[in-house]
């Protein structure tokens, strides 16, 4: 499905970061958008500035996320909002910060998608792109995130299993680190947050990861870009720490 003027995206955590560049970059491209997020007066200046739709939605609310196909026709749905708590250690984690991770980065994306498939699978016709991570598949100190992102990635393999023949697509897409108020959120501490931060290398920009998704959501029709890393030029992964052979 190349983007049509016709279709309606559905972009999730549309408030800031990621979600709000792929707002102003599927809206470039003259799609209509329903941008959706807790925080409304961003979402406010948003429509504004773009002419998208503000959805006030927090993606854990189930009633709210369920009423969403029968006010809306979706053709394409960015599951993007998500966050990351307890990153330090699971071992002092809140019990609240670990249902709130999960809660938010896997059985919301899962809600949102049950809400949208049915209209997708009656019109034969959509897209789901999921916003999963690096960490879904590389190893890294942030047990409870990793986990997280990593219940994405199955799900988004096994969609396209269990989709196979409908006409909708889903695709995963896997980013380094980006410059956006995700460590904000992450991490209480100032000191620590500031040190998280400060990584020294040029980050992605939202913009980037935004490019991405047209990517993927513009291919042609008979093609599912079914997954997708984008990294900043200079962060790698993996490697051995034990032995080296030059
Ligand atoms: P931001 O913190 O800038 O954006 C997160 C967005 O998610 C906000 O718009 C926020 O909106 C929304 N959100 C969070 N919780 C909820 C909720 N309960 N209901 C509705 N919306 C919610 O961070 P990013 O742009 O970086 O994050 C976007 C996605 O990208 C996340 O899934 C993240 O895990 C992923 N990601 C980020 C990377 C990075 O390095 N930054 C790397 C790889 C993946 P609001 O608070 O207004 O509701």
């Amino acid at each position: 499905m190349s983007l049509q003027p016709t279709d309606t995206a559905l972009v999730t955590g549309a408030s800031s970061g990621i979600g709000a560049a792929t707002v102003r970059a599927l809206r470039a491209r003259n799609v209509n958008v329903i941008a959706a997020a807790r925080r409304i007066e961003r979402l406010a200046a948003l429509a504004s500035e773009t002419g998208c739709v503000p959805l006030e939605l927090d993606v854990r609310d189930r009633d709210a996320v369920a009423a969403i196909e029968h006010n809306h026709q979706v053709d394409i749905l960015i599951n993007n909002a998500g966050l990351g708590r307890a990153m330090g250690s699971l071992a002092t984690a809140d019990i609240a910060d670990i249902e709130r991770t999960i809660d938010t980065n896997v059985t919301a994306l899962i809600h949102m998608t049950r809400a949208v498939l049915p209209g997708m699978l009656e019109r034969r016709r959509g897209h789901v792109v999921n916003m999963s991570s690096t960490a879904a598949m590389h190893a890294g100190p942030t047990a409870l995130y990793g986990a997280s992102k990593a219940a994405v990635h199955k799900f988004c393999r096994d969609m396209r299993n269990e989709l196979s023949g409908s006409g909708v697509r889903v695709s995963e897409i896997n980013p380094g680190r980006v410059a956006t108020e995700f460590y904000d959120v992450a991490v209480d501490d100032p000191e620590v947050r500031e040190r998280v931060q400060n990584t020294g290398i040029t980050e992605l920009q939202p913009e980037d990861v935004a490019a991405s998704i047209i990517h993927m959501v513009d291919a042609p029709w008979h093609v599912n870009i079914s997954q997708l890393e984008i990294v900043p030029q200079e962060q790698i992964y993996g490697g051995y720490h034990f032995a080296v052979l030059s």
